[in-house]
């Protein structure tokens, strides 16, 4: 498939369109498309027509500019945008107006994107479905009553719904990755450290990482060059990430490469969903990819250990809202200690306030070695394995999730079950790795299977390689909506 981005800038670049019209059909499409998709949670009109009109001056003065310039984009609500309400989808931070751009917003902007405006998520990104945002969920664009998938449902319902050309979205346990799949486009989980966490709201420090939802693997490299790189405002940052561009490496052969196939990834999953996986490895075959049987017997505790980590960090990370310093506070309390209880109970929602208990369960003593130290241990051991199993592969394909979208309503009855639903996204972020997610068919309800990329830290170009390779193939059977910005 062309790139999106591209192929916008090309007729940018021709005159055929100015910045200022395309922008204008982009808002135009989203008030026709979102209200019955409900992808944004703020759509930014007046400060996307003056970006627009900058761009639009720019190309008129001849100026050489960024693949990214005059590219209408959306970005999920929990990255922080200097004056624009940013909330994690949650009334804790209601009324929160950042003083300060995320780096990943600061270089885009440097970059002349457009953004349309702040995209719905799960209450501080906790979920997998998009619906337990404050201002109510998103709906799926393939099929309006199924959900977009999550946390970032809002951002990958705009690209599907073509109400934005991309969008940026957070993957702690695979919410780039998993929405992508739900709504039949690309997400990219950078490694971490390699995009500057600088500005993104915490949810669990040690996992979270910014990464593109777009309509082609071209696209999700393009935006990925653009945000990468070493960020000094982001300790975790990390100094050693390639420079070199990926998106001019995506027309290489596979041949040669090898590609792991850990048949744990496969045991539970439905035979659809596995067949067209299966259908994917066998064109990577057919294109002369050596396939490769590995193991990863620690799967089966990827799920744990991530729902320790993950809730122990979020309850420290949000023990920052007390409705002192943010957003909401509690109207009526009798001191400061029942000020804070009463914000806190108001404020955050049912799901964030399970896991602020999880969390702070896991780490008070008694407990502590029992679950966050275990948990800590078996990482490392998930992380070694990962690292023995990259010494006979280059990249591990795998499902991105053990079922297509959940209908909607249906994850608030079966908590456990959906939990369980993140096995398959979970181990990369616990280790740190990048991933790619893509389309690779579709179930007899018509909805869109995915499948995953998986490759050694900083190798975001092989995964990204033999993800373009196979998008040309066209096997996945997945086109793009008719609705929305068809250009
Ligand atoms: N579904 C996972 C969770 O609920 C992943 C969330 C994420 O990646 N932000 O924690």
């Amino acid at each position: 498939m062309e790139s999106k981005i591209l192929s916008l800038g090309a007729k940018l670049r021709r005159g055929e369109i100015t910045c200022t019209e395309l922008t204008q059909q982009y808002l135009q499409a989203i008030q026709t498309e979102d209200p019955s998709v409900h992808a944004y949670v703020k759509v930014t009109s007046e400060q996307a027509l003056q970006q627009a009109a900058a761009i639009d001056a720019a190309f008129m003065r001849g100026e050489e500019l960024n693949p990214l310039a005059g590219i209408p984009m959306a970005i999920k609500d929990n990255m922080t945008i200097k004056g624009i309400e940013t909330t994690c989808c949650s009334k804790i931070l209601q009324g929160y107006k950042p003083t300060y751009h995320a780096s990943v917003w600061e270089k885009l902007s440097k970059a002349g994107a457009v953004l349309l405006g702040k995209t719905n998520m799960d209450e501080f990104a906790m979920g997998s479905t998009c619906e337990s945002s404050r201002f109510g969920p998103t709906y799926n664009p393939r099929n309006l009553s199924y959900v977009p998938g999550g946390s970032s449902g809002g951002s990958a319902a705009a690209v599907a719904a073509n109400t934005a050309v991309y969008a940026l979205g957070s993957d702690t346990g695979g919410s780039i990755r998993q929405p992508a799949g739900f709504c039949g486009i690309v997400g990219l989980k950078p490694t971490y450290g390699a995009v500057s966490r600088y500005g993104l709201i915490a949810y669990a420090s040690s996992l979270d990482q910014i990464g593109p939802l777009t309509p082609t693997v071209k696209d999700a490299a393009l935006v990925f060059d653009a945000i990468k790189g070493y960020d000094t405002k982001d300790h975790t940052s990390r100094k050693d990430i390639p420079a070199t561009s990926v998106a001019d490496k995506l027309n290489r052969s596979v041949k040669g490469k090898r590609l792991g196939v850990a048949k744990e990834y496969f045991e539970d999953l439905d035979s659809g969903m596995k067949d067209a996986v299966y259908q994917a490895i066998a064109h990577y075959e057919s294109e002369g990819a050596q396939i490769v049987e590995v193991e990863l017997p620690l799967l089966k505790h990827a799920v744990p250990v991530y729902y320790i980590l993950a809730c122990a960090e979020a309850s420290s990370n949000l023990g920052r809202y007390d409705g002192i310093r943010y957003g909401f506070r509690a109207e009526k309390y009798t001191d400061i200690n029942d000020m804070i209880m009463r914000t806190r109970s108001e404020g955050f929602g049912k799901e964030v306030q399970r896991r602020i208990m999880l969390g702070t369960y896991v780490l008070s003593s008694g407990y502590f070695d029992a679950y966050y130290k275990k948990a800590q241990l078996l990482r490392n051991q998930i992380i070694s394995s990962f690292d023995t199993l990259f010494t006979k592969c280059d990249a591990l394909v795998a499902p991105i999730a053990p079922r297509t979208a959940f209908p909607l309503n249906y994850a608030s009855d079966n908590i456990i079950e959906t939990y369980l639903s993140d096995i398959y996204t979970v181990p990369v972020n616990i280790a740190g790795l990048p991933a790619v997610s893509l389309p690779c068919g579709k179930d007899a309800k018509g909805l869109p299977i995915g499948m995953q990329l998986i490759g050694k830290q900083f190798d975001e170009e092989t995964i990204l390689n033999l993800a373009a390779n196979f998008e040309r193939s066209g096997r996945a059977g997945i086109e793009p909506l008719s609705k929305g910005v068809r250009l």
